[in-house]
């Protein structure tokens, strides 16, 4: 079928969870358990959440109709196995609607993991909308909303929260490895690994900048962010004291991995808002600062460029002295 669309393949889908619901409501509810109560509200649950994403992510990327008449095709691809997946699990409720008796509690597990599937493909395809647009290579659409929420002036009281809740919007935290963290981002699948970590903290380190310590001074502007990076981590496998890049601030820097790859790519958030003084024609003209568009490659390399480069925005109590 050629005329598909984002839209058309969700209608698809959104059809075979109504059928499905439908045998649910309508069936004699005499004798039933748990199980079929529960079953019936995630299948509730899962098309209200595939309707909310199906408003709400449009208006990330210029609107439903540009959204809904998308035909990128790897959000064809995407969607159409979920099409595929969405009505081998409906069928499950047809033939149970014919033969009766108990349903199989199995199947409130596969509805649960193809909400959760459908919620991620939308995602992708509004991102991939989004980095389409852009003419550089840029924040992935997850990172750009937890970097909105930091940017937001009248969240500056409870940033911390805010942008907390809002990275746990866009991804999920998952254990990695035997010891370590990482953040897997519904966007772009991208990976975010934070190494022999115990647990997230949830609170940056605060700002304690010793009088007179000018950050990045010299020939150029200051950074305007001087919110610091780091966050207080114990190690998983010994319990020590560890300081980590908090998470948020990962979070809203990442870039999608580039095809082959699993790991997001981090872009500097103080790079980016570095300029310099460069003399022009009659005066000194400011000049954006042009980071390495393809970001730091992993978390070390990341925390390692924060700790030399911005040493003025990490915590004074913090080993700073290479400058
Ligand atoms: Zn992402
Ligand atoms: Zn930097």
């Amino acid at each position: 079928m050629n005329n598909e669309t984002v839209g058309s393949l969700l209608a698809v889908i959104a059809n075979s969870l109504n059928d499905g619901l439908r045998i649910m409501m309508f069936a004699d509810k005499q004798g039933w358990s748990s199980d079929e109560f529960d079953q019936l509200k995630l299948l509730e649950e899962t098309l209200d959440e595939a309707k909310r994403d199906f408003q709400e992510l449009p208006a990330l990327v210029h609107g439903q109709v540009y959204y809904e008449h998308d035909r990128k095709s790897e959000s064809l691809e995407d969607l159409r196995l979920l099409c595929t997946r969405f009505e081998l699990h409906m069928q499950n409720f047809k033939d149970w609607a014919r033969t009766g008796g108990p349903i199989n509690p199995v199947w409130a597990r596969e509805t649960i993991e193809l909400r959760r599937e459908l919620h991620r493909a939308q995602c992708r395809a509004a991102r991939r909308i989004f980095n389409a647009e852009q003419e550089t290579t840029t924040r992935c659409l997850g990172a750009f909303q937890v970097f909105r929420v930091q940017r937001s002036p009248e969240k500056a009281q409870q940033r911390n929260l805010e942008e907390l809740m809002m990275s746990n919007k866009v991804g999920k935290f998952e254990r990695f490895g035997e010891h370590g963290i990482a953040f897997v981002c519904d966007f772009c699948d991208g990976y975010m690994v934070w190494d022999d970590l115990r647990e997230m903290p949830s609170h940056r380190k605060p700002t304690t900048t010793p009088d007179g310590l000018e950050p990045m001074s010299g020939t150029s502007t200051t950074p305007a962010t001087q919110d610091t990076w780091q966050a207080t981590g114990f190690s998983a496998s010994d319990g020590t004291e560890k300081p980590i890049v908090f998470a948020p601030v990962v979070i809203a820097n990442h870039m999608p991995p580039v095809p082959g790859e699993w790991q997001a790519r981090i872009l500097c958030p103080y790079c980016d808002e570095y300029y310099e003084y460069e003399q022009g024609d009659d005066e000194m003209e400011r000049v954006k600062w042009n980071q390495d568009e393809d970001g730091f490659e992993d978390m070390a390399a990341f925390k390692e460029h924060l700790e030399w480069s911005h040493v003025g925005i990490v915590p004074s109590t913090t080993n700073c002295s290479v400058m």
